[in-house]
């Protein structure tokens, strides 16, 4: 037997240190933590999204055949989860074949990359606390002069909201998202970023009317930047990731999404029947936001991973850690460099940090390697592509079933022979409104790796 069942947090810190890619479960995960104590109310931002479905809509013609409802899909993923049991060791894996791997259940991913308008996990979130906004300001308006709007598409509203900006710093998604609902209601809006963000997404934002202001340093100082200009001025809201409920209400929305799908695919959460979830991170809002619902709606039956870059462990380090005060990667001698531009975060969002301590079961990371390999197997296999960040997840399932520690995780929660009932969610963030001379690039880069590996 592995000596290292259970790495302590100072070996996985200082293997993350190096930029090895690296599996930690949580010791403080309680099964029974279900954030029913906690005073965030997920079931307010779908009710909040309904309300607003005809508005949406009206508002962007491609939500018309979900009538207004932004949604993705859940897709059953045979193909790729063969190629990915069969040829992959994963770092400190134990003999596989000796220990019956095949019992391992049905994997699926959840695909917001194709989320409509913003094409990517951040549609939720974003559109959540713009509609937010849009509501609180036309409440305002009736109490101040009377005049009631009720409709947040009509030109009333239009002149209200044209008196407004609304800011927000990104590595690029979350601008795309908040910045082309803000516009399409009529708001002005600010997209902050680092001037390293990803040119297309620059080009796109300005082609629709939208400010970008391009910051020196990472994404946290394109945030800071932004909120400084918002604090001055009260027509500005600005959109905080790092500190926003509005935002990981949103993002929660797609907890009640996932149930639904499951259940319209007759799968059943249970003790028998665990759900795994996988979900890429970077500052944490939304893979919190989610983690967060499953736990609310399965409780102990559903299990929740986040995947970093190496360069990027911002939850990793903070939780692992076990401080209560800011950690990030730059204080473990990391650079926070990635070609997983959704995910280069340094430091995790302390709004969600807290709330994930007992709810959390691991994280692992991934070189930016493993990432153009796994969005050219899914593309092979499964025939769609995705950005890299997407893919951060496509081996979670690999870490428990393959090391003695995701094994010893599965004995301590009496699950070992539930694995042929269990299902496992890879979460696909983002790829559909990247320009094709961009995913063709990711696939060759994925392809030459795969061959080489096969030399
Ligand atoms: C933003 C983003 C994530 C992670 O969300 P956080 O709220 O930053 O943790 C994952 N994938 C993609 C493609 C993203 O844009």
């Amino acid at each position: 037997m592995q000596t290292h069942d259970s790495p302590a947090a100072d070996d996985i810190l200082s293997i993350a240190r190096q930029r090895k890619p690296v599996f930690w479960l949580n010791p403080d995960y309680e099964a029974s933590e279900d954030g029913s104590a906690q005073p965030h109310e997920p079931h307010k931002a779908t009710l909040r999204l309904a309300r607003q479905a005809r508005a949406m809509q009206s508002l962007f013609p491609e939500l018309r055949h979900t009538q207004g409802r932004v949604e993705s899909a859940l897709m059953r993923v045979p193909n790729l989860q063969h190629v990915q049991q069969s040829g992959i060791r994963m770092p400190g894996s134990v003999d596989a074949a000796a220990e019956g791997a095949s019992a391992t259940g049905t994997w699926w991913v959840k695909r917001d990359d194709e989320l409509p308008v913003a094409g990517s996990i951040k549609a939720r979130g974003g559109f959540h606390e713009v509609l937010a906004l849009a509501e609180s300001l036309l409440e305002k308006q009736a109490h101040a002069t009377g005049q009631v709007i009720a409709a947040i598409d009509s030109p009333q509203a239009r002149a209200v909201f044209s008196q407004y900006t609304v800011a927000v710093g990104s590595t690029g998604n979350l601008g795309l998202s908040i910045g082309l609902i803000a516009a399409a209601l009529g708001f002005k809006s600010v997209v902050h970023m680092s001037q390293v963000a990803k040119a297309w997404k620059k080009d796109r934002l300005r082609s629709r009317g939208i400010s970008v202001v391009e910051h020196a340093g990472d994404y946290a100082a394109a945030v800071e930047a932004g909120r400084r200009a918002a604090a001055l001025d009260p027509s500005i809201h600005f959109v905080d990731d790092e500190q926003s409920r509005l935002l990981f209400l949103g993002y929660a929305a797609a907890a009640r999404e996932l149930q639904q799908q499951l259940m319209a695919n007759g799968v059943v959460v249970d003790a028998a029947h665990p759900l795994f979830v996988y979900i890429p991170c970077g500052v944490g809002g939304a893979p919190g936001g989610i983690a967060y619902g499953l736990k609310r709606l399965f409780g102990a039956n559903v299990h929740c991973f986040f995947a970093q870059p190496v360069a990027s462990p911002s939850m990793l380090v903070q939780l692992a850690s076990g401080s209560a005060a800011p950690v990030s990667v730059y204080d473990m001698g990391l650079d926070n460099r990635t070609d997983a531009d959704g995910l280069a975060v340094a430091q995790a969002s302390m709004l969600v940090a807290p709330l994930m301590k007992r709810m959390l079961s691991g994280v692992f990371t991934v070189e930016d390697d493993t990432l153009f390999s796994d969005i050219y197997r899914c593309n092979e296999s499964e025939g769609f592509r995705v950005e890299p960040s997407a893919a951060a997840a496509f081996r979670g399932p690999l870490w428990l079933m393959q090391t003695a520690s995701g094994r010893a995780y599965l004995q301590r929660h009496g699950i070992t022979d539930g694995m042929a009932g269990s299902n496992h969610v890879l979460w696909s963030t983002g790829g559909s409104l990247v320009p094709d001379a961009e995913h063709d690039r990711f696939q060759a880069r994925g392809r030459l790796l795969e061959t080489a590996a096969q030399d």
